[in-house]
């Protein structure tokens, strides 16, 4: 069936013969290999396997890493908390990324800058990958762990709404960029894999500057696509084992999909991320983005899925987040369709704090982009007025004192677009 959404996408692809810009493509070939190894569980010598069989189908770790090289090795290290909330990629899973790089004879620096509510300080790097359980990982020598939290800023000309970027030190004295995503739902952006990852490379407070400019999701997710352009990451290794659904990327839960992916795109690799966890792509505005620039093709016909076949389809799909309103998936671009758009504006989740979790830790407002919450007494309080609905005081409360809430008249708004089918929408996928 014909999906109505190749109307509304105004891509340059060509029905029949794809002619897309792969910027990280490596090899000419014609398709982008996407490396797809079952991994049941987080079994060191299990998931050493499954990621060493996972970058040989997707082309060898010779074709994306030289031997001798610096590596920078980004995990998700967001806030730092225990494995098995699966907010961060799992230790094991890192561990075997280094091992194999430095059985390369790569060198490792492990970096991450955490989400910006959190101090970007050697001390509070050190507390994060403790937390994380990535203390042990520079045990062996070869690796070691940044506490370098110096920035520079770099330019970025031909970025489309980016042209200049402060990412973190380990950055410019690295050859290579090795990302070590986790694969989870995101109350923001749908979707937190390989391409959104990269952003951990902009350092502390410099992240709610650029919420800050870039307020849509459409605009957001440019500038995702503008920063991986410059990146340029050589590898992609996608942590789906225990993935997150629901309110992610802190507060979901763990889901078991028992998965490793390996790609040299992030891109390629977040489509089929989205298939495994039955969201749409076109769902997901940095992969939208994308798709408008030409640089993937909506229905995965420029993907080389290798290895273990993808599930037929999910009995249980991930829960999506609260806020997950189908903007464009089903609809055709019609006045219809914009007047949906900006009622699901309307209808957003606002946050809400829950005074008796709140500690004061006014993490969320060293965050927050508009200047919206103050902490006085010890509690948070939230100016509903000037919030942007950006959810990044949500991924930073690690108390759970701030949830996502609907007012009277979104609820019925949203039970409306549900009943319509806008909301939690239940579409296939191009890759099925
Ligand atoms: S809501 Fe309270 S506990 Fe949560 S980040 Fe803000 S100040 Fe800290
Ligand atoms: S209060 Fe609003 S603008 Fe501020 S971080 Fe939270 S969601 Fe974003």
């Amino acid at each position: 069936m014909k999906r109505r959404i190749l109307a509304v996408v105004e891509h340059p692809g060509d029905a029949e013969e794809p002619h897309f810009r792969h910027p990280f493509r490596q090899d000419g070939r014609a398709r982008v290999p996407v490396a797809l190894v079952r991994c049941a569980e987080y079994q060191p010598d299990q998931v050493f396997r499954a990621l060493n069989e996972a970058i040989t189908l997707a082309g060898g770790i010779d074709s994306f890493v030289t031997p001798g090289t610096r590596v920078l090795v980004k995990p998700n290290l967001l806030q730092g908390l225990p494995p098995e909330r699966a907010v961060c990629t799992h230790p094991v899973v890192v561990g075997a990324v280094i091992r194999l790089l430095k059985e390369h004879g790569c060198t490792v620096t492990l970096a991450d800058s955490p989400g910006a509510g959190i101090r970007y300080t050697p001390t509070s790097l050190a507390r994060q990958y403790e937390r994380a359980g990535y203390e042990g990982l520079a045990l062996d020598p070869g690796c070691v762990l940044n506490l370098d939290a110096d920035s520079r800023l770099v330019k970025y000309p031909e970025g489309k709404v980016c042209r200049e970027f402060f990412l973190i030190s380990p950055f410019f004295s690295s050859d290579h960029v090795v990302v070590v995503s986790k694969a989870k739902t995101h109350v923001l952006t749908l979707l937190s894999g390989a391409t959104k990852n990269v952003f951990g490379l902009v350092p502390g407070l410099e992240k709610p500057l650029l919420h800050s400019r870039f307020q849509t999701g459409e605009r957001f997710g440019d500038m995702l696509v503008d920063l991986n352009l410059l990146v340029r990451p050589s590898l992609q290794v996608a942590d789906a084992i225990v993935a997150m659904e629901g309110d992610g990327p802190t507060s979901g839960s763990p889901r078991h999909l028992g998965f490793l992916l390996a790609s040299p795109s992030p891109l390629a690799l977040d489509m089929v991320l989205c298939r495994l966890m039955s969201l749409d792509p076109l769902d997901v505005p940095y992969l939208k983005c994308a798709i408008v620039r030409g640089l993937i093709a909506p229905d995965g016909r420029d993907i080389e899925l290798l290895g273990d076949p993808l599930p037929p389809s999910m009995e249980h799909p991930v829960r999506k987040p609260g806020t997950y309103i189908n903007h464009s998936g089903s609809m055709p671009v019609t006045p219809l369709f914009r007047a949906v758009h900006t009622l699901g504006s309307l209808c957003a989740m606002r946050p809400i704090v829950t005074h008796q979790k709140c500690t004061g830790c006014a993490k969320c407002a060293t965050i927050c982009p508009a200047r919206a919450i103050t902490v006085s007494g010890g509690r948070a309080r939230i100016s509903l007025h000037r919030c942007i609905r950006c959810y990044c005081c949500h991924e930073m409360c690690s108390e759970g004192a701030i949830s996502l809430e609907r007012s009277l008249a979104g609820s019925l708004l949203y039970r409306v677009m549900q009943a319509c089918g806008w909301a939690q929408g239940k579409k296939g996928h191009p890759l099925s």
